[in-house]
């Protein structure tokens, strides 16, 4: 394998000097690998080149498998866990002191705005590393004391112990903010990683190699490898023999193949998979706070988020008025660069996934919605004619069972609708084969709690919405996830706890 060590994979090409390229991060060096096929990294906004990307062959990925054993078994296991957890800090640190090269990576790569970007995603990129290794320090195990034949007893303890080599997928939405949810807490339970970003943003992960070189983090911990899915990176990470668990976050078909991947050998995974969530809006709410609340959950980042709410449910006394706002705030959202600040709202992260949102527009017409505002492509100045625009999107009047209503778009849309009785509108909520977030608004104390007691999903929001206390579970119910991330949580995955009985 030839490998060339970058000092530098600069995501934004300076003026001039054309693409960059983004290689592999294998065993502590920037790497072409043995790949010979590349990809293009392209701009959402504009469709201009950002970058060639590395795809990772089979050997890629087992150079990198092989790195992560190595490291395992290497200076990484054999360090305390404070020191793995000191070294984690100056990771975050590391995050933070290079916080405008993330910010500008994450946006060129995902189009999004960047004062949602400096709010949310780079901060969190830090914070993930900081909060698991505090976090693995206070983590208590059982202990029990038996009795025994002879009168002298015995004793089992507890102990975590790391799972071992972990595959880590990760999706476009969220690039660096999911990627670090996962390696945040995998590291700081003395773990290995060999990650696979989305083909649409790879820059975050590359530069993270470096920040990890800076940090001290032995060569071999942290590895990442390019590429697709099926017959790709991804392929060959899920059905590596030697990976011990596999984390992803992404579609739930996309879960359903790895799940099937992970059987041979019969690996542990950990899911966060997609949503159809709803926003559960009753007449005695604080109208304005619901307003505000339900334009974040359904137009941040594009719509283009798991917890994002796609079906508001409004009791009839309020609904056309929440409609009449709803639309208003909508309509008042800014398209436009990731670097204008008055940028509410960026493309979508790729022409295929415009295509896919654009079909739903097309179905909620066929299907009989009331566009109650946009349903199609924006005009964009000349220089944005090639970005994956699309308006933001309001439908009422479509019937429960329209595939609108029904499947994950992923997109700056919603369909709202009226209820009449808080019964139906749980009914009406828990009706998909999803589970992951619900967001209610009531001023009901009781009624919030016993709202909140019946959704089916893994976190539900009262009054409020990405509301995120880290050292709390996440995750998906029904078709929504397997597992839980999140505070202790996580170590369920990413540890294996042995019982040590020791006879007196
Ligand atoms: P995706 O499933 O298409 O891709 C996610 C990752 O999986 C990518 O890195 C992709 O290359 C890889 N992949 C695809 N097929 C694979 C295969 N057969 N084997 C191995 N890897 C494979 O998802 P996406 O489009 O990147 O992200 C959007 C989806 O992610 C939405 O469904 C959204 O709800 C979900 N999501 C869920 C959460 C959560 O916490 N529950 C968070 C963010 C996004």
């Amino acid at each position: 394998m030839t490998t060339t060590t970058l000092s530098r994979p600069d995501p934004a090409p300076a003026a001039g000097t054309g693409p960059k390229r983004v290689l592999h991060f294998i065993d502590g060096a920037h790497t072409a690998g043995t790949g010979e096929r590349t990809f293009e990294n392209r701009s959402p906004a504009d469709g201009a080149l950002i970058s060639t990307v590395h795809e990772a062959s089979r050997a890629d990925v087992d150079a990198a498998v092989k790195a992560a054993r190595a490291a395992l078994k290497g200076p990484w296991g054999r360090m305390t866990m404070e020191e793995r957890a000191a070294i984690l800090h100056k990771v975050a640190d590391g995050i933070t002191r290079r916080f405008d090269e993330f910010l500008a990576a994450e946006c060129l790569d995902t189009g999004k705005p960047r004062s949602l970007a400096s709010h949310i995603d780079i901060p969190r990129g830090a914070a993930n590393f900081k909060i698991f290794a505090d976090l693995v320090k206070n983590v208590a195990t059982e202990c029990f004391e038996m009795a025994t034949p002879d009168g002298k007893g015995a004793i089992n303890y507890a102990k975590r112990v790391p799972k071992g080599v972990i595959g880590v997928i990760s999706p476009w939405n969220l690039p660096l903010l999911l990627m670090t949810w996962k390696v945040g807490p995998a590291l700081a339970c003395g773990n290995t990683v060999v990650v696979k970003p989305s083909e649409e943003t790879p820059t975050t992960t590359a530069l993270l190699g470096e920040v990890m070189n800076e940090a001290g983090v032995p060569p071999g911990v942290y590895n990442v490898v390019h590429g697709f899915g099926p017959n790709s990176a991804g392929e060959f990470l899920t059905t590596h023999p030697d990976v011990d668990g596999i984390t992803f976050t992404g579609e739930t078909r996309t879960g359903e193949a790895i799940m099937k991947a992970a059987a041979t050998g019969v690996r542990a995974v950990s899911f966060e998979l997609g949503g159809k969530n709803p926003a559960l809006v009753f007449a005695d709410c604080d109208l304005d706070k619901a307003i505000e609340g339900t334009m974040r959950s359904v137009f941040a980042n594009c719509g283009q988020v798991c917890l994002g709410t796609e079906r508001v449910y409004v009791e009839r006394p309020v609904f056309d008025e929440f409609v009449r706002r709803l639309k208003a705030g909508a309509e008042g959202l800014r398209l436009g660069r990731p670097e204008d600040p008055e940028t509410s709202l960026g493309p979508l992260i790729s022409q295929e996934h415009r295509s896919k949102v654009l079909s739903y527009y097309a179905r909620a017409a066929l299907d009989g919605a009331t566009v109650v505002t946009g349903g199609g492509i924006p005009a964009m100045p000349a220089d944005l004619q090639d970005g994956a625009w699309v308006q933001p999107t309001i439908w009422t009047g479509l019937s429960d069972d329209s595939a609108v209503v029904r499947e994950e778009i992923f997109g700056p849309c919603c369909h709202v609708r009226p209820f009449d009785t808080e019964e139906e509108a749980v009914a009406l909520a828990n009706d998909t084969p999803y589970g992951l977030a619900a967001a209610v608004w009531t001023e009901n104390l009781a009624r919030a709690h016993r709202v909140a007691g019946q959704l089916e999903a893994g976190i539900v929001w009262v009054n409020s919405w990405f509301l995120r206390d880290l050292r709390t579970p996440f995750g998906g119910a029904k078709q929504s996830g397997i597992g839980r991330e999140g505070g202790v949580h996580g170590l369920e995955f990413y540890t294996e706890l042995k019982n040590v009985c020791i006879k007196l």
